[in-house]
């Protein structure tokens, strides 16, 4: 991660105020990820049978180290990926944040070095 030096904690602020801004004004959103799958129906006499299988739609996640998978309606599919998008963009959005608050905290401790370093040579200049 960047130092951020040169950056003013207000900026960093006024950033991270933005970022809080469009978090607020989530969508709704699903974990996962959805992919396609290649099922067959059990009708023996239906295409699926002689290998043209259906396309199905499942979410998937990670539970405790096991893939869960949800299956997913056909007449879904369009709003269920735009859930899964909005859930990727909070993920990077409340890592925005994060990254903000830390280089905040960065900025604040760098300030206090400085100021210090400051009054130190005061008083040096102040004792000759
Ligand atoms: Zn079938």
């Amino acid at each position: 991660m960047s130092k951020g030096k040169g950056i003013s904690i207000n900026v960093l602020k006024t950033r991270r105020n933005a970022a809080i801004q469009r978090l607020a004004d989530s969508k709704p959103f699903i974990e996962g990820s959805l992919t396609k799958i290649r099922v067959t129906c059990g009708n023996p006499n239906c295409r699926c049978a002689q290998g043209e299988k259906h396309i199905s739609h499942v979410l998937t996640k990670k539970v405790c180290g096991k893939t869960k998978s949800l299956y997913v309606p056909v007449d879904l599919v369009e709003e269920v990926t735009q859930w899964v998008e909005e859930h990727r963009r909070i993920k990077q959005e409340l890592k925005e944040i994060s990254s903000l608050s830390e280089q905040i905290i960065r900025q604040h401790v760098s300030t206090k070095q400085a100021v210090n370093k400051n009054l130190k040579r005061l008083n040096r200049l102040k004792r000759t």
